[in-house]
């Protein structure tokens, strides 16, 4: 069984009466709730907690984190965040959701600022579907609405993605890139945009497919570790 640790700031929910109303079990605890649901093995690990719950032997045994912080990104211990982007450099998958995007973790990984135009303004939002090949977009249709959601707009200050799987149209007339593939090393990253504190967005059920199909893309198997530096030939190397 896959087995994923949810990672949560878990500052807002504690803070808020409004967001703790939206999510009695902090953000992580929806998500998790959701990936139980879809068969995974989901653990949670929290900022507040000892190395922000995310250990060496934690990460040894996750298959996929998923990432979700906001207000207090720069309060992430910068050896833990090294710790982490190597093991994605390794082959855990990595899923970077909202407010991630400005992230220590996200824009290491990226080489980027992560930075978007944004407005809190509850507007529709609709996600449509740009690749129907990629697993990511299983039983998805072509788009799905959301009726609330903070605006993210174009220009993403990411790297080119290595799959595009969902553009967002917002009521205020944006677009954003809203759900991007990376790979980098033996690591499958995916960011996946929707999921303001404010609105209840990880129940709903095409972002927690959403989730639950980035999650198994991300754990699929993978190649042997590779070595680097010099090299002995394996072969004989010919002339005179
Ligand atoms: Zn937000």
């Amino acid at each position: 069984m896959t087995r994923v640790t949810v990672w949560n700031e878990y500052r807002q929910e504690r803070e808020s009466a409004e967001i703790a109303a939206v999510y009695p079990q902090g953000i992580h605890g929806a998500i998790a709730d959701g990936l139980r649901d879809a068969g995974f093995d989901a653990r949670t690990a929290t900022l507040d907690e000892p190395e922000h719950g995310l250990t060496d032997d934690v990460l040894a045994a996750t298959d996929v984190l998923t990432w979700w912080g906001h207000a207090a990104h720069d309060q992430v211990d910068d050896a833990i965040v090294e710790r982490v982007r190597r093991r994605v450099l390794d082959g855990m998958g990595l899923i970077v959701l909202h407010s991630g995007h400005h992230s220590k973790l996200f824009r290491a990984l990226m080489g980027t600022s992560g930075d978007l135009k944004w407005r809190e303004a509850g507007e529709r939002e609709r996600i449509w579907v740009v690749d129907p090949s990629h697993p990511i977009a299983d039983g998805l249709g072509e788009s799905f609405a959301l009726e609330q959601e903070e605006m993210y707009g174009e220009p993403f200050d990411v790297p080119a993605p290595d799959r595009l799987v969902l553009v967002s149209w917002f009521q205020g007339g944006e677009v954003f890139r809203s759900g991007c593939c990376f790979l980098r090393g033996r690591g499958r990253i995916f960011y996946f945009r929707p999921g303001h504190e404010t609105h209840p967005t990880y129940f709903q059920p095409m972002v927690r497919r959403v989730i639950a199909n980035a999650v198994r893309w991300a754990a699929q198997p993978r190649g042997d570790r590779p070595t680097f530096g010099n090299q002995q030939p394996l072969e004989p190397l010919g002339g005179g």
